[in-house]
């Protein structure tokens, strides 16, 4: 029990984002603020030029661990959504086709609905039930017209179905396409080597299995690509230049920086550079572990792959009578369970895997969970289903 006399918190809400954060994340955010906080590449003085340290160092932390060859090449935004936005917005023109995963979240879904309007030709591939894309059909798909680009997720966050986004990668260039991927769920949940995935984009969260804290994230750009910035200002240099930079990562990152939040993710990747593959084993374990209790649940229908296929730590579910909503208030009121229900800001997967009506009951596996609290969970689950 908190000390309020509700039950103490057993967070479950990781695919919305990560909690607790490692104290090193506290530590080095606490330390940008009391001693590197000057501006950072505005100024001489002993503060300014810790600031541009302290950034610099997490570009390279972060670099190194999504594998990125040029850690200019990495830019860092206020999380996924803009780093999205801006490679949407900044590659697409009128006239382009897109070809785009049914599974799309709506911070791809939302901009390319927008950019339709505007003459952007958006062919929607459809996930098969279980809420997995097909490269096959896919690349039919794209073989039909001429194709801009290919955007698909690294892993669902309704489903946790894992794309294939290593063969999208070949369809994509094969046909002269780019490929977007949305690496919210995949990011910190998996292994990701961004110079072997063949990816022009890679967009991530830095707060979800990152571990970073919220607003900031990360865009990785292909060093073949200049897509447009999608705000323009001041940059530290160059300042009689009329004009926005073109020099990486300065382009796209005008303004002032989000240095705790940057120095916080940095030493999050740097934790995850000792830890992540014992987190990634663990979340598997729970996840599996979870799945099975899930799946023993009468009236219970789970999402996304079926048992004994790879899949990210989000598991889905929906009851044949009682609303998500209902399950997740009990959940949280009686047993201190932090799950999240609803559409999940991703209707287009909910249709596809036919749960628009319903949403569905979600539980986002991750660092800091133990097999006592899956079994806790699923206890909680049978007392309220039964
Ligand atoms: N894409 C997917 C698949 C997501 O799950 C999320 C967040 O839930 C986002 C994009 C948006 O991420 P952010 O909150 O970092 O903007």
């Amino acid at each position: 029990m908190a000390e309020s006399g509700a039950p103490a918190t057993v967070y479950f809400d990781h695919a919305a984002t990560s909690w607790p954060k490692p104290d090193a994340v506290l530590d080095a955010m606490r330390a940008a603020i009391l001693d590197a906080g000057g501006n950072p590449g505005r100024g001489a003085h002993r503060l300014a030029v810790a600031a541009s340290r302290t950034i610099l160092e997490a570009r390279g932390s972060v670099s190194k661990l999504l594998c990125v060859p040029e850690p200019r090449d990495l830019v860092f935004t206020a999380g996924c959504t803009e780093g999205l936005n801006l490679a949407i917005k900044g590659l697409l023109r009128p006239g382009d086709r897109v070809v785009v995963s049914s599974m799309e979240h709506n911070a791809v879904a939302r901009p390319l609905n927008m950019l339709a309007a505007a003459g952007v030709i958006v062919d929607v591939v459809r996930a098969d039930q279980y809420g997995r894309i097909d490269a096959d059909v896919l690349e039919r798909v794209v073989a039909q017209s001429r194709t801009r680009a290919v955007i698909c997720q690294h892993a669902s966050n309704v489903t946790g179905s894992i794309q294939p986004v290593g063969d999208l990668a070949d369809i994509a260039h094969a046909a002269g396409a780019l490929l977007i991927v949305d690496g919210a769920q995949g990011a910190g949940h998996m292994r990701v080597d961004i110079g072997a995935l063949g990816a022009d984009v890679y967009a991530s969260s830095g707060h979800k299995g990152l571990l970073g804290p919220q607003g900031v994230g990360v865009l990785y750009l292909s060093p073949e690509i200049e897509p447009e910035e999608l705000k323009q200002g001041g940059s530290g240099g160059n300042s009689e230049d009329p004009m926005q930079p073109r020099l990486r990562p300065d382009r796209y990152e005008a303004g002032t920086s989000n240095t705790p939040g940057i120095a916080g993710l940095g030493a999050a990747a740097r934790y995850l550079a000792h830890n992540g593959t014992g987190i990634i084993r663990l979340e598997r374990d729970l996840t599996a572990r979870m799945y099975e209790g899930l799946l023993g649940i009468d009236g219970l229908r789970v999402l996304g792959p079926p048992p004994g296929e790879e899949r990210a730590p989000v598991l889905s579910v929906v009851h044949e009578r009682i609303e998500c909503d209902r399950i997740a208030f009990e959940l949280d009121r009686n047993y201190g369970i932090a799950v999240r229900a609803g559409l999940h800001c991703a209707p287009w997967a909910h249709e596809s895997v036919g749960t628009l009506e319903s949403g569905a009951l979600r539980f986002g596996i991750g660092y800091g969970l133990t097999a006592e609290d899956v079994d806790f969970a699923l206890a909680a689950m049978r007392a309220i289903c039964g």
